[in-house]
């Protein structure tokens, strides 16, 4: 196949510097041992070098009068009206364009091939998978919108996972789901969804009873299970996958499940149950081992 004449004249240029290039490189280092006393060699060097600059030269002229000229405008789709533009100040953008359409490109290539190794990844990143949740097909769809029925059969799929947890769901409108989680007889949780997606949580006391079972709004009068509601708003955060909620939820939940031993165990860094009047209040998120938030990692 011909070669194109633009690559031809390109290399040609290419060539062309390189050789320019060596013959200063030789100028600026100068006349070295091996050019004998007089520096003859050195100047036969020069010399040499000059003859192959004037041959390689001769071959981009060569290669210039073989590209053909284009007929009419090149087309520039919109940035061709950045000719037209009279305010000085905007007569520049062009080359700006440019580097933003290459970095665009950079972009895009870049998160195609993060998206294929997050893809690869992202299920071994969960904390709590099994190999037979892996391999089971997940009946739920990754999307916001879930049925009132889909939702329900997850929460029971829950219930069997998790037998210190119960689970009792109420709607107070049609899309959000809140779910009363108790945990043995430690705490409640009320966990309010859009669609597969924590959106809000109170963690209460098993022996306080609220106004109405989609009370999201009062609070624990137990400074403990206020500091515990902190933790799980910063745990849903933490948990929160962009396409794999109900994995989300689920770790959510396997975390909430170390609270049942919240007044028996020893915080795992000072192993001692009380620190400032607060029993190990912190679970950390990868372990669920018990801490004081204080003695964390
Ligand atoms: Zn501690």
């Amino acid at each position: 196949m011909e070669p194109n004449p633009m690559c031809t004249a390109l290399s040609a240029v290419k060539v062309l510097r390189l050789e320019v290039g060596h013959l200063f490189s030789t100028l600026s280092a100068g006349v070295r041992e091996e050019h004998g006393e007089e520096g003859r060699e050195f100047i036969t060097e020069i010399q040499n070098m000059l003859t192959t600059i004037n041959q390689r030269y001769r071959e981009f002229e060569q290669s210039v009068m073989n590209i053909n000229i284009p007929s009419g405008s090149l087309m520039l789709a919109n940035s061709s009206y950045l000719g037209q533009e009279s305010s000085t100040d905007k007569q520049n953008l062009y080359s700006p364009l440019v580097r933003s359409h290459k970095w665009t490109d950079k972009v895009h290539k870049y998160s195609i091939i993060a998206h294929s190794i997050l893809n690869a990844n992202s299920l071994k990143k969960s904390l709590i998978f099994t190999s037979s949740f892996n391999k089971r097909k997940r009946p739920l769809s990754t999307s916001q919108n879930v049925t009132p029925q889909q939702m329900d059969s997850f929460i029971s799929s829950m219930d069997r996972l998790f037998p210190d947890m119960s689970f009792s769901v109420s709607r107070s409108l049609a899309a959000n789901t809140i779910v009363q989680v108790t945990l043995s007889r430690m705490l409640q949780a009320t966990i309010a969804f859009r669609g597969l997606i924590i959106e809000w949580v109170v963690i209460k006391g098993y022996t306080e009873s609220s106004n109405s079972p989609t009370d999201l709004m009062t609070e624990s009068r137990y400074h403990v299970f206020r500091r515990i509601t902190d933790h799980a708003q910063a745990a849903t955060l933490h948990f929160a996958m962009p396409t794999f909620h109900e994995i989300s939820v689920k770790s959510f939940l396997s975390w909430l499940n170390s609270y049942s031993t919240l007044f028996t165990s020893v915080c795992k860094h000072c192993s001692k149950h009380s620190y400032d009047c607060y029993p190990p209040t912190w679970r950390d998120f990868k372990t669920c081992d018990p801490y004081h938030f204080e003695c964390k990692p």
